[in-house]
């Protein structure tokens, strides 16, 4: 396999595919894509705030000057992949229908406002958001959604969407460029960073991981972290089977779910970027286990788990 060196920018995939990277890809620093064919460009995600996505589509413009941008394919809900949607003028925005609903739950104030809340509330959410500009952002939803399914065709190269949420978020989208042998996961992947469970099952998310490994894919971009291959989507894989397991044991044992999240050995995955990500995910098994949803207050609180574990 090639590797690609994981630095800060515009990197050419070849078979007219872009990875737009951002380490460290931690919390909000994601990647984006770019697909061009015969003149046009489809954008897949833009970042968490107008500043950066700019800045990408400045890095772009090389590219995109003579093959305009005339879709954007938001992978799922989360801001920093989404937020810079009103920088891109004139395109088509697709997403899932789980997705665009999402979009409308966390706006970009609700954000700024937690990170510039009063007290320990904005002193948390400032150590993981602290880094982005959340003012000036109008929320810009997908023009066109589906469900399941979706092929465009961008300049005569097929481009397949297909949904695997709920997962990491309710709607996620993979985007699959088969003549290219490429997928953009969006954040069903983080490479040498933790995944993070907010919508789940996670059942759902190792199907993901079992399609995208049945597929002739050579390339795969991430939403968070370098390009990779499946030996990357393989330890995702990993990584969600042996959390599921390891809290459903605690959890029979009658453990509390923030116990449990101090409590599994994680090993090597120690290493990974955010490792604190394991509150949610056990939360989330949880979640799955009681059959009961999450309460807005608990945000918050999950947060702080997080922080707690990884000594923030
Ligand atoms: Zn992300």
């Amino acid at each position: 396999m090639t590797s690609w060196a994981y630095t800060k920018g515009l990197h050419d995939l070849g078979d007219g595919c872009y990875a737009y990277l951002q380490p460290d890809g931690s919390w909000g620093w994601s990647n984006a894509g770019l697909v061009t064919a015969n003149g046009v460009s489809l954008l897949v995600d833009t970042l968490f705030d107008l500043k950066l996505t700019r800045e990408m589509l400045d890095a772009m413009a090389g590219v995109t000057g003579a093959s305009p941008i005339r879709t954007v394919v938001n992978t799922h809900a989360n801001g920093d992949h989404c937020y810079g949607n009103q920088l891109v003028t004139g395109a088509e925005i697709v997403a899932s229908a789980a997705a665009a609903h999402e979009m409308t739950e966390v706006p970009p104030a609700l954000l700024d406002g937690l990170a510039k809340a009063p007290g320990d509330v904005g002193a948390l959410f400032s150590k993981f958001f602290g880094a982005f500009d959340f003012s000036g952002i109008t929320p810009t939803l997908p023009t066109r959604t589906f469900e399941g399914r979706l092929d465009l065709d961008v300049g005569g190269c097929r481009i397949e969407l297909v949904q695997v949420g709920p997962a990491h978020t309710q709607g996620d989208v993979l985007v699959h460029v088969p003549d290219a042998r490429t997928i953009f996961t969006g954040d069903i992947l983080f490479i040498d960073g933790t995944p993070i469970v907010w919508a789940g099952p996670i059942a759902n998310w190792v199907k993901a991981c079992d399609l995208m490994l049945g597929l002739d894919v050579e390339t795969v971009v991430p939403g968070h972290g370098p390009v990779t291959d499946k030996s990357g989507v393989q330890r995702v894989r990993d990584y969600l089977v042996f959390i599921e397991a390891e809290a459903t044991k605690r959890h029979e044992a009658g453990m509390s779910a923030a116990d449990a999240a101090r409590d599994i050995a994680l090993g090597e995955v120690r290493n990974w970027g955010d490792y604190g990500r394991v509150a949610v995910n056990v939360e989330n098994v949880y979640r799955q286990l009681e059959g009961s949803g999450y309460e807005g207050g608990n945000i918050v609180e999950l947060f702080r788990r997080m922080a707690e574990i990884e000594g923030m």
